[in-house]
C-alpha cells in the first residue's frame, strides 16, 4: 500500500499537508530524520503511516501517559493495531500488550523512555523486528527546551541496540540551539531535516487593550457559544477570580492551575477534553499533553511573558486545521508586573527576559500584519503583506489621518516634562488632569497643561501607541519612560508629517466561522450529539470519534450513502464499517423530515473546484510538452523540481502521453540497465517505489526511480 492510499482509506484524508508525504518517504528510506513543524502541523501521521507500511514494529517515545493514551485511542478507532507500556497499565493489560508484540500484531508501541530502558522491555524487543524508532516531543532531550526530560537522554545509547531501526525526532520547538541539541544527543546519522512554516494560518489573531478585561472576556464568549476554549491567566489568584466569575454567570468552565490538587486538575482536563466542560481558565500549567483538536478559541487574559510561550498557547486552538480566534488583551498593567517579576532575576537572565518581553509588546502594539513580526521572531519571513487572519489586515486603512498636530502636542509635551514619563502621565497632563502626580510634579502649569482635551484618553493612548510604532518616540521598557527620537524632533520642527488613526478603536470580536462551508446548524448539532453518545459508550473523547470537520461536511453535503460518506473527511474505511450506518441514517431521516435533497448540488460544487486545483497538473503537463529542457520548465513552471515530477507523474496517469527525452537526459542511467528496471516495475508494480528500491538493492536514488516511473506509465499508453 502506498501512503497515500493510506492517508485516503484509513485516515479519510484527502491529502498531505506540506512536508508530510517528503517526511514519509525520507522515513521509508531509512533515514533519520529531524522534523521541526509548529503545533496542528500533523507531525503524526508523518510516522504512523511509515508504521504501517514497515513490516516490523515502529517504536514512538512520548513524554507523557496522556499524550500515548491519545494517540493510541485514535489509531485504534482507525483500525490500526497501536498499543502502550506504560505504568497506567493494570498487570494483565501490561502482559496482554506485550503478548501482541512479541506475537507481530502490532504496528505501533508508544513507550516513555524510561520503560523503554527497562531490561524486561529490552529482552521483548529483541525478539521482534524494529524498522523506526520515533522520538516525539523531541526537545524535551534539550536542556536549553522548555519540558526537559533526563530519561530521554539515554535513547540513543538505546537506539544502538536496535540497528535496522530508523531514528525520526518530532518537536514543535523551533531554536537552532534545540534542533542541534537533538540531532546530537540522538547521535542521528547524516539527518535529513524538515523545518516546515510556523505560520498557522487558521488562527484569527487579535489584540486589544484590556480596560474591563471582565467584560471584555464575556463579550467574547457570547460569540461563541458552546465552543471549546482555553483562557490563559498570569496566577493562580486571576485564574481562581475569574473561574468564579464565569461560573457564577452560569459558564460551563473549570480551573485548572499548579494548586489544584493532581485529582482535581486530571478531572478538569478530562472533562475538558470529553466535551463535558467548554472552557478552561488556566495558568500555563495548562496545555502540555493536550491534543484535543477542536479548541476554537485562546484568550490570553493577562500577558504572556515572550513571543515564544504565547505561540505555543495559542498553538493549542484550532489543530483540526478550522478557523480559531486568539484574543490578547493588551494591558499596561501587566507590562509592569512581568517586570516586577523579571527584576527579581539575576542580571544575565533579567536582561534576556527583557528583551523577550520587548519584543511580544513590540508584537502587540503593532500596527502591520501581525504574522510578519511573529514568524519574524522565529526566523521566518512572512513574505505578503496581508494575511486576512488578524486584526490589522482587517482594519481599513481609508481611516488613516494627518495627526501631525497631535503629534506634536505630545512631543512637546514629553519634552517639558523631561522625557522621564510614561505616555500615561504625559495623556494625563495634555487632558488636564488634576492627579496628584500632576499638581505634585507642578505640570499644571506647563504651557502644554490641557492642550489635549479635545480628544479622549483612550485616544491618546491609542496615538501614543502609534507615535511608537511609527518611531518618533521611543520606550525604555526598563522604566516606562518615552523619548523623543531624531525622527520626532524632525515631527516637533513641522519638518516631517504623521499619519495614524485618531477615531477610539472599537472592540468588535469578529466571528470567526469554523469554517468557509455552509451546514446546517440543527443537522450538526444531531450529529455531535449522537458522536458524544458513542464516545462516552466507547470512552474516549468525541474527537477521536470523528473530527468536528468531518460532522461539519456531513451537516454540507447530506450524504445518503455509503460511497458518498467515504468522500467526507476523516471517514476512512474502519470508521465507515463502525459508525457508517448510525450517522446515515440520522442524515436520511433529518433529510426526509425536512425535505432536503436538492443541497446535494453543493457535493458536486466541491468536486469541481477540487478539480480546478488539481487542473495544476495539465498545466505542467502542457508547459512540459512546449519546454526543451528540464530547466525551462522549472522556470515556466515556478515549482520545485519534486513538485513538478509528481504534477507529471500524475499527467501520464491520467492518460496523457508525453515525449520522456526531456526527462530521460535528466538522469545517468543507461539503457539496459532501464529495461532491467522496467521489468522490475513489471515485477513489483509502480505504485510504490520502496520495493522496487530494494530490488535494486539500493543502487538506483529515489530521485532517478520516480522519473523512471512517468516513463514507464508512458510507456504503457
Ligand atoms: P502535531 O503533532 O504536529 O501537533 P497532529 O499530528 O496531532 O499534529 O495533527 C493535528 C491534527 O491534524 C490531527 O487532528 C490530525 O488528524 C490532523 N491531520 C494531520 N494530517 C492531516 C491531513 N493530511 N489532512 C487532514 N488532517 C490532518
Ligand atoms: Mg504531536
Ligand atoms: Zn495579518
Amino acid at each position: 500500500m502506498n501512503p497515500r492510499t493510506i492517508l485516503k482509506n484509513t485516515f479519510g484524508y484527502d491529502e498531505f499537508r506540506p512536508l508530510q508525504e517528503d517526511i514519509i518517504e525520507s522515513l521509508l528510506k531509512k533515514t533519520d530524520s529531524l522534523v521541526i513543524m509548529p503545533t496542528g502541523g500533523g507531525k503524526s501521521l508523518c510516522f504512523q503511516i511509515p508504521a504501517l507500511i514497515f513490516e516490523g514494529l515502529t517504536i514512538v517515545i512520548s513524554p507523557l501517559i496522556s499524550l500515548m493514551k491519545d494517540q493510541v485511542q485514535q489509531l485504534t478507532e482507525l483500525g490500526i493495531s497501536a498499543v502502550f507500556l506504560n505504568s497506567s497499565l493494570s498487570q494483565e493489560d501490561y502482559r496482554i500488550n506485550e503478548e501482541l508484540i512479541r506475537n507481530n500484531k502490532v504496528k505501533l508501541l508508544y513507550v516513555a523512555p524510561e520503560t523503554l530502558s527497562m531490561e524486561k522491555t529490552l529482552i521483548l524487543l529483541s525478539s521482534v523486528k524494529v524498522d523506526c524508532i520515533t522520538v516525539d516531543e523531541a526537545h524535551c532531550i534539550s536542556e536549553w527546551g522548555h519540558d526537559f526530560r533526563p530519561e530521554y537522554r539515554q535513547i540513543a545509547e538505546i537506539s544502538l541496540k536496535f540497528k535496522d531501526a530508523v531514528i525520526a525526532a518530532f518537536t514543535a520547538t523551533a531554536t537552532p540551539q534545540v534542533q542541534d541539541d537533538i540531532i546530537k544527543s540522538l547521535s542521528l546519522k547524516n539527518p535529513k531535516k524538515f523545518v516546515g512554516s510556523f505560520n498557522r494560518t487558521n488562527l484569527y489573531l487579535q489584540v486589544i487593550l484590556k480596560s474591563d478585561p471582565l467584560s471584555q472576556t464575556i463579550n467574547f464568549l457570547e460569540k461563541y457559544p458552546n465552543q471549546s476554549g482555553i483562557i490563559y491567566c498570569f496566577s493562580r489568584k486571576q485564574v481562581d477570580e475569574l473561574y468564579e466569575e464565569l461560573h457564577y454567570r452560569k459558564y460551563s468552565v473549570r480551573p485548572y492551575h499548579a494548586g489544584l490538587s493532581d485529582a482535581q486538575r486530571k478531572k478538569h482536563q478530562e472533562e475538558f477534553i470529553k466535551d463535558d466542560v467548554q472552557i478552561i481558565v488556566a495558568t500555563i500549567a495548562f496545555g502540555m499533553g493536550i491534543n484535543k483538536p477542536n479548541v476554537r478559541f485562546v484568550i490570553h487574559y493577562d500577558l504572556p511573558k515572550n513571543i515564544e510561550s504565547y505561540y505555543q498557547e495559542i498553538g493549542r486552538a484550532g489543530r483540526d486545521g478550522l478557523r480559531a480566534h486568539c484574543l490578547l488583551l493588551l494591558g499596561y498593567g501587566d507590562i509592569s508586573k512581568i517586570n516586577y517579576f523579571i527584576d527579581q532575576k539575576a542580571d544575565k537572565e533579567r536582561r534576556i527576559a527583557k528583551m523577550h518581553l520587548d519584543a511580544l509588546i513590540r508584537y502587540a502594539e503593532s500596527y502591520n500584519c501581525r504574522r510578519v513580526p511573529l514568524l519574524n521572531y522565529f526566523g521566518e519571513k512572512y513574505e505578503r503583506e496581508k494575511c486576512e487572519m488578524c486584526d490589522n489586515c482587517e482594519k481599513e486603512e481609508a481611516t488613516l489621518v494627518d495627526v501631525t498636530i497631535e503629534a506634536q502636542k505630545f512631543l512637546s509635551c514629553l519634552k517639558r516634562t523631561g522625557e522621564i514619563f510614561g505616555a500615561m502621565h504625559i495623556v494625563d497632563v495634555l487632558r488636564g488632569s488634576k492627579s496628584q502626580k500632576v499638581i505634585n510634579k507642578n505640570h499644571h502649569l506647563l504651557s502644554t497643561y490641557g492642550i489635549g482635551k479635545d480628544i479622549s484618553k483612550e485616544q491618546w493612548l491609542s496615538l501614543a501607541r502609534q507615535f511608537l510604532q511609527r518611531a518618533i518616540i521611543q520606550k525604555d521598557y526598563e522604566f516606562g519612560s518615552l523619548k523623543i527620537t531624531d525622527l520626532g524632533a524632525e515631527v516637533l520642527k513641522g519638518n516631517f508629517k504623521v499619519k495614524g488613526i485618531l477615531e477610539a478603536k472599537e472592540f468588535n470580536y469578529k466571528v470567526q466561522k469554523e469554517s468557509s462551508l455552509d451546514y446546517d446548524k440543527k443537522l450538526f448539532s444531531l450529529l455531535r450529539t449522537k458522536r458524544k453518545e458513542l464516545a462516552d459508550k466507547t470512552g474516549v473523547p468525541p474527537y477521536v470519534i470523528f473530527p468536528d470537520k468531518t460532522l461539519i461536511e456531513m451537516a454540507a453535503y447530506f450524504p445518503k450513502t455509503e460511497n458518498l460518506l467515504r468522500g467526507i473527511h476523516g471517514v476512512g474505511e474502519q470508521k465507515l464499517k463502525k459508525y457508517g450506518q448510525i450517522f446515515l441514517a440520522l442524515i436520511i431521516e433529518y433529510c426526509q423530515t425536512n425535505n432536503i435533497t436538492e443541497k446535494l448540488t453543493s457535493r458536486s460544487k466541491k468536486r469541481k473546484k477540487s478539480s480546478i486545483k488539481n487542473a495544476r497538473f495539465i498545466e505542467i503537463g502542457e508547459a512540459y510538452k512546449k519546454s526543451k529542457s528540464f530547466d525551462e520548465l522549472l522556470n515556466r513552471s515556478n515549482v520545485k523540481r519534486n513538485t513538478l515530477i509528481n504534477h507529471l507523474t500524475r499527467y501520464v496517469s491520467e492518460g496523457n502521453k508525453i515525449n520522456t527525452d526531456i526527462l530521460i537526459n535528466l538522469i545517468q542511467i543507461n539503457e539496459d540497465k532501464q529495461k532491467y528496471i522496467f521489468t522490475v516495475f513489471d515485477k513489483l508494480g509502480a505504485n510504490y517505489l520502496k520495493p522496487v528500491f530494494d530490488e535494486l538493492e539500493e543502487t538506483v536514488p529515489y530521485d532517478d526511480l520516480r522519473v523512471l516511473k512517468i516513463c514507464y506509465i508512458n510507456k504503457q499508453l
